[in-house]
């Protein structure tokens, strides 16, 4: 067909291509044509077949799963001709596809070991859909070429989307590939904390010594490096040296370097000067997939339609939905379904829980709020104002109150006889810092869900 000859020129087969694309984008919803075709390029069309340029084997994959019937029967549609149709890798669009716009953390002893990783996170389990793709394409791109390819690499995102559990993906796929890599993970706070150990007790050497011997550092939330000019200048030097050496660095932030308060410019233009890529709040396909992923980590498994159910009731990022359907499963086996799980018992689920939320006593609550924080329940209804204590203090008045239902008086005579005013102000502090301080939140949310498992 004369259409199709490779005489004709690209501009004419971009028009064809073009044609295709009306047509596919008829069949299918506006959200989905722009996630999946707005990365699929055409790179040539053959008598033969035709090839289309796609930023990572996800993407090939998703398509040829999703909508390969599909584009055969457009391209057929337009040209009069079946066509085969040819996916080709390019990695380097990553780049493109994605320039759109405190103080508890674990630092990693020396000498590097596997295990100091949680396993928990890897790639492997690391569920991908269209609002984790190219981040997780990235991350498999490190792997492959650890230091090479995109330096730093610096993913951001909202909490619970993933940012973690993808980073120390990295760090377990790079340990198992290689296990002499020198691995360091930590979060912006402990480094922070081990620069002011270091010049206190004069050791910058060591610190020096050990973070500029990595093979891979990965720094998690480096938000909280906001305003922390002598850690930043270390850190500056830190990461220069890594990055000369061709060390891979990977980043985390819950917002983009250009919109973190008081980090210097010079630092701000070195992060992005690898790749930078965002994780959003998982769509409704990826939130079924997470359930369902999570389902069988558990040994559980639950019929698709109330995944559906769940992942439709819960609009929340990873961590919550994991929340939930801890939830689900604890109510699932304190009340077992006669006729087997079905939408109908989900919905009772839902159902009750707008009712009573926790189904907890109150010295569960305390027990919880005293292993989280590592602290012991006198000290927790004790007298003392030290600010270790305080915040775990407030964090269980507002659980006894949010959760339980419980008086502000009930909740003064449970924690040590205080007086209820104490209690409403330590409430209403919690819940106001759910939604402005992130680490409060990530406590808050932490802590439900081990009242829940
Ligand atoms: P963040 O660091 O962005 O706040 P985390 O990495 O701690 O989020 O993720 C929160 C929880 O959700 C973890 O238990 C993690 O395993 C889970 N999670 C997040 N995203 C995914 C995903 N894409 N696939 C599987 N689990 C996920
Ligand atoms: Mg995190």
């Amino acid at each position: 067909m004369d259409k199709l000859s490779t005489k004709i020129s690209f501009v004419d087969k971009k028009k064809v291509w073009q044609k295709i694309l009306e047509k596919i984008k008829s069949q299918i919803t506006p959200h989905n044509f722009r996630g999946w075709f707005s990365q699929a390029e055409l790179l040539d069309i053959t008598e033969e077949q035709i090839i289309i340029s796609v930023p990572s084997a996800f993407f090939e994959n998703q398509l040829k799963a999703r909508y390969l019937a599909l584009i055969e029967d457009s391209t057929e549609k337009v040209t009069g001709k079946k066509l085969h149709i040819e996916f080709k890798i390019d990695l380097s669009r990553l780049k493109r596809a994605d320039f759109s716009e405190e103080e508890e953390f674990n630092l990693i002893p020396t000498p590097q070991t596997p295990s100091t990783l949680n396993p928990k996170y890897t790639l492997d389990n690391f569920v991908v859909g269209l609002t984790n793709n190219v981040a997780y394409a990235a991350a498999q791109a490190i792997v492959q070429n650890p230091g090479i390819s995109y330096n730093p690499l610096f993913i951001y995102g909202g909490t619970g989307v993933g940012k973690t559990h993808l980073m120390i993906g990295i760090g377990n796929a790079l340990s198992t590939k290689n296990p002499h890599f020198k691995i360091i993970y930590c979060s912006s706070e402990k480094f922070t904390n081990d620069y002011v150990e270091a010049i206190q007790n004069r050791r910058m050497g060591d610190m020096r010594k050990k973070y500029r011997s990595a093979d891979l550092l990965l720094v998690d939330d480096i938000q909280f490096f906001s305003g922390r000019e002598q850690t930043q200048e270390e850190f500056f030097h830190t990461f220069n040296e890594l990055l000369s050496a061709s060390k891979q660095v990977v980043l985390t932030s819950d917002r983009p370097p250009h919109e973190i308060a008081r980090l210097e410019a010079r630092l701000q233009s070195r992060f992005q000067g690898g790749l930078m890529v965002d994780i959003q709040s998982p769509d409704l396909d990826t939130r079924v997939a997470i359930l369902k992923a999570k389902c069988s980590e558990r040994g559980e498994s639950l019929p698709e339609d109330c995944l559906n159910m769940i992942a439709q009731s819960t609009e929340g990022n990873a961590r919550e939905l994991e929340g939930k359907l801890i939830q689900i499963l604890q109510f699932l086996k304190i009340n077992p379904p006669e006729g087997g799980v079905t939408i109908e018992v989900i919905r009772q689920f839902f159902g009750r829980q707008t009712t009573s939320k926790l189904n907890l006593n109150h010295k569960q609550v305390l027990q919880t709020v005293c292993n989280y924080f590592d602290i012991k329940n006198n000290e927790l209804i004790g007298p003392r104002r030290k600010k270790e204590l305080v915040l775990p203090r407030h964090l269980a008045m507002y659980i006894l109150s949010d959760e339980l239902n419980l008086t502000v008086e009930k909740i003064g005579q449970i924690l040590g006889g205080r007086d209820h005013t104490t209690v409403m102000h330590g409430r209403d502090r919690i819940k106001k810092l759910i939604n402005t301080d992130r680490e409060v939140q990530k406590m808050y949310i932490e802590l439900k869900q081990s009242l829940l498992s």
